[in-house]
């Protein structure tokens, strides 16, 4: 029987013990990772994912998802999807039932209805409350914002003067065979523009595992891990013999190569084959934390990452 471990980022601490508890159960680290992050999902005070989480610049609610299983490579995902409770769920059941690895929109929602996925209002009076004090903050009318031929690029631009937009949930789990997966949920950018996808539902960005070598999850500026190809770049570089750490940091030389664009925080998180965790932040988001938990402790571990400035 091999150790079985969790890695969780900040907003994952609700979902641990679930998480765990599937673990302990024999379940799969499929199973874990989406136990895990099913509650997140439902928590109203996470505020970057699912119920609770951030409307996009219209004031709805858009989802971005993934799953993967490194057995198999096997993976599912969502983006952009509206008016379900477990982007998560939807997003193993694209890969479970659709000969697809991804789907989004319409397209997703349609999807989640056909396999019977839970409905539900995410949008909480709180998030909306926060989306009206942002846009009376920046002078931004609710009632001209939204009409169809609104010019939203400009307004968009307004929500990077902040980095208080940001956060996503990560969890990467290795099972009882030693198996590994890792799953991702968010609301994604807050305020975005409609239709973003950042990196949590594209795979190789924010999210890579394989058994032979380890997993990936990177939260924060999904601009520019898409750009770089973050997650499978830190699993390439691992396969090619680098521990976490060193792939952590070479992931960060691919970050830091990058000219122009949008540049914002990343926190990179992983674990080799073993198990082994290492999480790395460019450290200027102070609330940076994530969860660790190894069978044999009594309970997870909130720990600070390494930090390095980009
Ligand atoms: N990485 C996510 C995205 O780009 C958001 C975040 O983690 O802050 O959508």
């Amino acid at each position: 029987m091999k150790t079985m471990m969790i890695l969780a980022n900040g907003e994952g601490g609700v979902g641990m013990q679930a998480s765990m508890d599937a673990l302990s159960q024999a379940k799969s680290a499929l199973d874990a990772v989406e136990a895990g992050i099913r509650l997140v999902e439902l928590d109203p005070n996470v505020r970057t994912v699912g119920v609770g989480g951030a409307p996009n610049i219209l004031g709805k609610v858009e989802c971005d998802a993934a799953i993967m299983c490194g057995t198999t490579l096997r993976t599912g995902a969502v983006g952009a999807l509206q008016g379900y409770l477990h982007p998560i769920s939807v997003a193993r059941q694209v890969m479970e039932k659709s000969p697809h690895v991804m789907i989004v929109g319409q397209g997703a929602a349609r999807f989640a209805q056909e396999i019977g996925a839970e409905k539900g209002a995410l949008l909480t009076e709180a998030a909306r409350a926060n989306y009206a004090n942002w846009l009376g903050d920046h002078a931004v009318p609710e009632s001209e914002i939204t009409q169809a031929d609104a010019e939203l690029v400009p307004v968009v631009w307004l929500t990077t003067q902040t980095h208080a937009t940001h956060g996503t949930t990560v969890f990467l789990a290795r099972d009882s065979q030693g198996h590994l997966a890792g799953g991702t949920s968010t609301s994604g950018w807050a305020f975005k523009y409609p239709g973003r996808l950042g990196d949590s539902p594209i795979i190789g960005a924010g999210l890579y595992v394989d058994d032979r070598y380890g997993a990936a999850a990177c939260t924060h500026t999904g601009e520019m891990t898409i750009r770089a190809g973050t997650a499978r770049a830190m699993l390439a570089y691992m396969k090619k013999g680098a521990t976490v750490q060193a792939a952590c940091h070479e992931a960060f030389q691919d970050l830091r190569a990058l000219q122009g664009g949008y540049l914002g925080p990343v926190v990179l998180h992983a674990l080799d084959a073993n198990g082994t965790p290492y999480v790395l932040s460019t450290g200027s988001d102070d609330n940076v934390s994530y969860w660790w938990w190894a069978k044999g402790m009594q309970q997870p571990e909130c720990r600070k990452p390494i930090t390095e400035a980009l």
